[in-house]
């Protein structure tokens, strides 16, 4: 028929080719099922993960990132090779199986392909094969003479990982020429018998190949046929069988990692899934210690990193040379499965995964503490890998221990004694406020049985005791002030919101000041809750039940400035360039962006430029809560790094909207040497210093 034998009828050394290839087949994926079955060992051993609930809402997030490719773009050159190839992919898939059954059956035709739709498909697979080969070779170029700095192992993580990377996709690269061949042969074998040609999409890869086989006599193509069809099914099933071993694992876990991907990104993890916190004391271990700790959603993750580096790339810590690359956590642990739960081989569980790499720790105490929780890492993933539950996790098996690092257990002593990380007295927490000259500008009432109200400002630690922020607290008091609030705050029945403390592994110091403060806010009697914290923010929000709404008072002020309430006099002066930089709890976990920039544009005169990071890319000042207390080994501050971002996007004034980052940028305004030419203020103290009538 074709001028040469079909591939099944084809008999060498013996063998027809369809013995050859069901025995490729059945071999290939036999030790395919066998390999996977053994990845999911440990995963059967983890703790357990409710990741079941809202499967439509599963889905739709599968069509968005995993089919839709959602965050790939935010790389324009690798998110666009990407796309292209997973769409190559997508597109080959049903080739790759029909091209697999024609071997053993050689006049089989996929269900659907048998009409007008065949050729249709067969151009559009062609120019599939050509694109994804291409996208390899420009990935192998980028990869050897490029070099992107994200793609590099620091020493300390071990050896480069360019060398498995270059062979995966020479691969790929063989699998495309392998199939593109195969056509071309067949092709111009039915040229050369007479035959009506199949139509090859005009310069594919398979057309050019045809093109240079036109001449080559019957024989040899009947031979490049049977040879390129052979190299195909080896290069597949050595493909499938080899992906499990490394980051191509990807490819058949990301669709399941990003459907069992965390639905609200910003409620931490519990201690123990299915465990109610008041059954936590009758958990024997808090936290990850071992590997096994891991729930298996986590485990899935490490197989799912496909070790891009955007994480890395994006994460504050890393980038000032703190000990943490969250590319590595995942890297780190997924080696550490392989090796501990090998294909062939028994099992071994039980290391613990913190210490010193001599005494076989996988993580350093260092690493685990130096993460900021800011959630850049999250954000950047485009396969959804969770970072910070699991650093969080591995701290609660640090502080279960006994494990916290030196600098820290002082202030989480007073946080436990009184409430606070300074050890200040409870009866001083309402001090800001009750001033005398305060209070003629500005009444602020403490809230109690008989001294109701319908708003509460919660106002937290930082702002209650430290000199220096007490300034945003009158600042926010006198703005709902103005626009005419009926608020108060708890004074001495406030206790720290606990944010960080949960953050920091402390889950019982944590429920111990939630428990205080809801009870708090619960007897007050008020009906919703402003705060000028965002690390408050989010613990009423997320961590809190049973409260109150809250809102942040960003959100306040551009409600009030659209309904007229909130009226701005002019900036007076003409050499002021302001950046706002958003704090990573109120823009990443919270995704309030646009209120505090709505807020500045509506000041007459002020002059406002984007910083290169910002929004969702935001770089994290260094942390807030108990990190404000924590000495990490680093070669710059994370707040330094922030305000030279700030004065090169031509900035001399940092609007922020966080007390702490507040803390971070006027200490790293005057460590930058910008002392004099560069200031920090907070959105609240900016408009309580432009408002009209104020
Ligand atoms: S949460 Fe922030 S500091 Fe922590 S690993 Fe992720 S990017 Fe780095
Ligand atoms: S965790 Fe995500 S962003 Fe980080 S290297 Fe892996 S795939 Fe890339």
């Amino acid at each position: 028929m074709l001028g040469i034998q079909p591939t099944a009828q084809l008999t060498s050394w013996l063998v027809t080719g369809r013995i050859l290839f069901i025995t490729i087949h059945l071999l290939g994926v036999a030790c395919f099922a066998y390999i996977v079955a053994r990845r999911l060992v440990p995963l059967a051993r983890a703790e357990c993960d409710l990741r079941f609930d809202h499967p439509w809402m599963r889905l739709g997030r599968v069509g968005k990132y995993w089919l839709g490719q959602w965050k790939h773009p935010r790389y324009k050159l690798a998110g666009a090779l990407h796309i292209f190839i997973f769409a190559g992919f997508i597109v080959l898939a049903i080739r790759a199986f029909s091209v697999l059954i024609v071997g053993v059956s050689e006049n089989f035709v996929m269900p659907g392909l048998s009409g007008r739709a065949g050729p249709i498909y067969d151009i559009i697979t062609d120019y599939a094969a050509t694109i994804v080969f291409l996208c390899m070779v420009i990935a192998v170029i980028r990869r050897l003479v490029f070099k992107p700095a994200r793609y590099a192992v620091p020493a300390r993580y071990g050896k480069a990982h360019t060398a498995d990377a270059i062979f995966l996709l020479s691969l790929i690269a063989i699998l495309m020429v392998a199939d593109s061949l195969f056509a071309a042969a067949q092709a111009a074998a039915q040229s050369h018998s007479g035959q009506s040609v199949e139509t090859l999409a005009a310069f594919s890869l398979p057309w050019i190949l045809q093109k240079i086989l036109v001449s080559t006599p019957l024989p040899a193509l009947g031979r490049l046929y049977f040879g390129a069809y052979l190299v195909h099914e080896l290069t597949f099933y050595f493909l499938l069988c080899y992906r499990p071993f490394g980051i191509q694992f990807h490819v058949e876990t990301s669709l399941f990692n990003i459907y069992f991907a965390k639905l609200d990104r910003e409620i931490l993890k519990p201690v123990r899934w299915g465990v109610p916190d008041e059954h936590l004391d009758q958990v024997k271990s808090f936290g990850v210690k071992s590997f096994e700790d891991f729930t298996w959603k986590h485990m899935l993750d490490f197989y799912s990193c496909a070790d891009c580096g955007r994480c890395s790339d994006n994460c504050p810590a890393n980038a000032v040379g703190r000990p943490l690359s969250p590319r590595f956590i995942g890297i780190k642990a997924r080696d550490y499965a392989f090796q501990h739960y090998p294909v062939l081989g028994r099992a071994q569980n039980g290391t613990a995964l913190i210490g010193n790499k001599g005494a076989g720790g996988l993580y350093s105490e260092d690493e685990i503490w130096s993460c900021t929780t800011c959630g850049a890492c999250e954000e950047e993933c485009p396969l959804l890998v969770e970072y910070i539950d699991k650093i969080v996790d591995l701290r609660r098996g640090m502080v279960d221990d006994g494990n916290v690092p030196q600098s820290l257990q002082k202030p989480l002593k007073a946080l436990e004694s009184r409430g606070n990380p300074y050890g200040k007295l409870e009866k001083k927490k309402a001090d800001w406020a009750n001033a005398k000259e305060f209070q003629q500008v500005c009444p602020v009432r403490t809230l109690g049985k008989t001294n109701g109200a319908g708003t509460l400002y919660f106002v937290d630690s930082i702002t209650s005791y430290d000199d220096r922020m007490q300034s945003i607290g009158r600042a926010t008091a006198k703005i709902l002030n103005h626009v005419g609030e009926n608020f108060g705050i708890l004074g001495a029945a406030e206790r720290d919101s606990g944010h960080e403390v949960r953050r920091f592994g402390e889950e019982t110091l944590f429920m111990a000041l939630r428990d205080h403060n809801v009870d708090a806010i619960k007897s007050s009697g008020v009906r919703r809750i402003v705060t000028a914290d965002p690390h408050a923010y989010n613990a009423l929000k997320h961590d809190y039940k049973d409260v109150p709404p809250v809102e942040h008072i960003s959100q306040v002020i551009a409600r009030e400035v659209k309904a007229g309430k909130i009226r701005f006099n002019p900036v007076v002066s003409k050499n002021a360039v302001y950046t706002y930089h958003d704090p990573c709890y109120l823009g990443r976990h919270n995704q309030i962006y646009d209120d505090p920039r709505d807020v500045l544009d509506a000041v007459p005169g002020l002059k406002r430029v984007e910083m290169a990071r910002c929004r969702d890319r935001s770089f994290c000042c260094g942390g807030g809560g108990l990190m404000l207390f924590y000495e990490p080994k680093e070669d710059q501050r994370m707040g330094v790094k922030r305000v030279q971002m700030a004065a090169e996007a031509g900035a001399n004034v940092i609007v922020t909207a966080c007390p702490f980052c507040m803390a971070n940028m006027e200490d790293a305004i005057k460590v930058a040497g910008f002392e004099g030419k560069m200031e920090a203020i907070d959105l609240a103290e900016l408009v309580d210093q432009q408002i009209k009538g104020g």
